[in-house]
């Protein structure tokens, strides 16, 4: 099994309804996303996976949240926009895309700051 992982950033800003405490308030992050895709074998040129195809795959969805109020945006609509639920959704849009080649998702972490990250696992 081989495994590869690509790291991207964007800023954007929200706010956790119902948390309690400073979150309930708006606020910014510079969250770090990393992705991770594996594959039992390596395709005729000793790759998993193209890395140039991966960070376009990845800079494609981040489009749609880079500098953007989450709370205000439709596919947060009813939940609250957390790390957790921005990792699920980037799993979810990258799997699409991960899914036309012969390697699948393992997980997405995103660091919300240096020292706190949330890991989905499809
Ligand atoms: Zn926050």
């Amino acid at each position: 099994m081989y495994e590869v992982t690509i790291i991207k950033s964007f800023s954007a800003a929200h706010l956790l309804a119902d948390i309690g405490g400073k979150c309930e308030e708006l606020h910014g992050h510079n969250f770090k996303v990393e992705i991770t895709v594996a594959a039992e074998e390596l395709n005729s040129n000793g790759l998993l996976i193209d890395f140039r195809f991966l960070k376009k795959s990845l800079g494609e969805i981040l489009e749609d949240i880079d500098h953007k109020h989450l709370n205000d945006l439709t596919l947060f609509a009813g939940i609250n926009p957390s790390a957790e639920n921005i990792a699920k959704y980037i799993c979810e849009k990258m799997d699409i895309k991960v899914k036309t080649t012969d390697a699948n998702m393992v997980r997405v972490k995103i660091w919300e700051s240096e020292n706190a990250a949330v890991t989905y696992i499809p």
